[in-house]
C-alpha cells in the first residue's frame, strides 16, 4: 500500500526544504494519523503515475530482513492509496543514518532519453537549462507558464528527426515554485539550470504538477551547453508553442499594428512630459531630463522564407532588430515601408504562437531576446 501524507503546519520554504531533505528516504515513526481520503486510480491518475514509477519496490516490503524482492515484482501496483494527515512533530525519523531499503531515489534522465520514450504517460526527472519562459495565464497569484528548456543531450548530439533542440515544460498553477527558482526565472539571461523531479510526460508534453519538485542547481561546468544555443529551424511541420530559428526576406509590413512611442533614455518608462518653455522631456518615473527621448517601435513583418514556400510567416520583432533594420535602411526619422521591404533578417530566435493550417499554412511568431549568432 502507498499513502500520501499531508504535513500540517509546514508553510515556510525553509520548513519544506528541511522536511524534504531530512525525511526523504528515512524510516519514520508516524503518530496520530488521520485518514483524509481514499484515492483511486481513476480519480487521481497523476498520483498513480508517481506510484507506478516506484513499483515494484527494490526489496520485498513483507520481508523484515531487507531481502531483494521476490514475489512482489509479479504483483500489480496498488489500485488505491490513502491520503493521510499528520500534525507537525508526529513524524519522527527512526534512524537518520540508515536509508530505507524501500527508498527509490529519482533517476535523472537526459532530455533526449525522455523525448525518445514513447510511453503514453510516465514520470521523469531531469536537469535542464531554461532559455525562455512564457506565461500562459495569470490569475490571482496562480500562474500557469511554459518553460522552454534544453540540455547537452539536445544541444551537442547530432539532431535526429522528430527531436527538438528545446522542449516546453508546462508548469501548472498547483506546482509549488520556490522563491529561489522564481528569482532565477526573473533573470533568464543567465540561463539558470533547474532540476525537475517527478515531472510527468503525457502525450509528448512534459508537465509539472503538485508532486513535482523544482530546484535551482548550482553551476556545474560538466552540464554547460555551447553558446549560442541551437534552435530547430522553422518548418511546415512546426507546432505552436515551440522555439524556432527563422531567416527570411521582408515582403510586407503589418501597417495597422505598427507604431512608435517615446521612452525615457534612462529607465525606459513611457511616462514622459514635454518641458514648459524648454526643449526636451522630463521623465515622471525617474525624474531624468533629456533633450531627446529614446524612440521605441512595434513592428510586425511578413517574411518570405526559403524553406517555407506557400506559407505566410508573420514575426513581431524585438527593438534591437527594428533598430538595426532601420539603421541599415537609414531612415530613423519615421520609417518608410519601401525601405525595409526586401531586407533579409535572421537567424532570429522566435516563439511560435499560432499555426493555422486551414487553407494555406499561416504562422504567427514573436522574436525573443536571445541571439543565435
Ligand atoms: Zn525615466
Amino acid at each position: 500500500m502507498f499513502s500520501e501524507l499531508l504535513l500540517q503546519c509546514v508553510s515556510t520554504e525553509t520548513e519544506i526544504q528541511l522536511n524534504s531533505e531530512h525525511l526523504e528516504g528515512c524510516v519514520c515513526l508516524l503518530q496520530a494519523l488521520r485518514v483524509v481520503q481514499r484515492l483511486t486510480r481513476d480519480k487521481c491518475s497523476l498520483l498513480f503515475s508517481m506510484i507506478d514509477s516506484l513499483w515494484p519496490p527494490p526489496v520485498d516490503p513483507e520481508s523484515h530482513d531487507g531481502l531483494p524482492q521476490s514475489h512482489s515484482d509479479r504483483v500489480p501496483p496498488p489500485s488505491f492509496c490513502y491520503r493521510l494527515s499528520i500534525q507537525q512533530g508526529h513524524m519522527v525519523p527512526v534512524s537518520r543514518q540508515a536509508e530505507s531499503p524501500l527508498y527509490r531515489p529519482p533517476v535523472l534522465q537526459t532530455l533526449r532519453e525522455i523525448l525518445q520514450d514513447e510511453s503514453l504517460r510516465f514520470r521523469c526527472s531531469f536537469r535542464a537549462t531554461v532559455v525562455h519562459k512564457h506565461i500562459l495565464s495569470s490569475n490571482a497569484g496562480e500562474v500557469e507558464m511554459l518553460l522552454f528548456v534544453t540540455d547537452p543531450s539536445l544541444q551537442t548530439e547530432p539532431n535526429t528527426e522528430g527531436n527538438g533542440r528545446t522542449v516546453a515544460v508546462c508548469l501548472s498553477p498547483s506546482c509549488l515554485i520556490r522563491s529561489s527558482v522564481t528569482q532565477a526565472l526573473d533573470a533568464l539571461q543567465q540561463q539558470p539550470v533547474l532540476k525537475f523531479r517527478d515531472a510527468v510526460k503525457e502525450h509528448g508534453q512534459i508537465f509539472c504538477w503538485d508532486q513535482t519538485v523544482i530546484q535551482l542547481e548550482p553551476e556545474d561546468p560538466s552540464f554547460s551547453i555551447p553558446q549560442p544555443i541551437i534552435l530547430d529551424h522553422l518548418g511546415p511541420e512546426t507546432l505552436p508553442y515551440s522555439l524556432c530559428s527563422v531567416t527570411g526576406v521582408i515582403v510586407a509590413v503589418e501597417e495597422s499594428t505598427a507604431f512608435s512611442w517615446p521612452t525615457c533614455s534612462r529607465c525606459e518608462s513611457c511616462r514622459l512630459e514635454t518641458r514648459e518653455k524648454q526643449k526636451g522631456f522630463l521623465c515622471l518615473v525617474c525624474g531624468a531630463v533629456m533633450d531627446e527621448a529614446t524612440i521605441k517601435m512595434q513592428l510586425e513583418v511578413f517574411l518570405s522564407c526559403p524553406s517555407l514556400t506557400h506559407c505566410t510567416v508573420k514575426v513581431k520583432l524585438q527593438q534591437k532588430t527594428i533598430h538595426s533594420l532601420l539603421n541599415s535602411t537609414r531612415c530613423l526619422e519615421g520609417y518608410s515601408v519601401e525601405n525595409v521591404l526586401g531586407s533579409e533578417i535572421g537567424p532570429l530566435s522566435t516563439l511560435v504562437h499560432v499555426v493555422n493550417r486551414s487553407h494555406t499554412v499561416w504562422m504567427g511568431l514573436e522574436e525573443l531576446s536571445f541571439d543565435l549568432r
